[in-house]
């Protein structure tokens, strides 16, 4: 599984991140999420599901293998 971000409509207010900084930071000059990890390990997927519910702007998907 992977987590494709939208960043045409990300705001940057981080909340991916405090909810799973493993794989979401922010970008501190272009205030967009950065996703990364690459494979999401198995262990965290479900933690990257709630926060990917949790995004305000529905800017996470996440998807299997290399779906875009
Ligand atoms: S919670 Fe969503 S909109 Fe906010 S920074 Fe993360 S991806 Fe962007």
């Amino acid at each position: 599984m992977r987590v494709i971000a939208n960043l045409d409509i990300c705001q940057g207010h981080a909340r991916c991140e405090d909810l799973c900084p493993e794989v979401f930071s922010t970008d501190p000059i272009e205030g967009k999420v950065v996703v990364q990890v690459d494979e999401i390990p198995d262990d965290l997927i479900e933690k990257v599901r709630l926060t990917v519910r949790n995004c305000p702007e529905g800017a996470l998907r996440l998807v299997k293998g290399n779906a875009q």
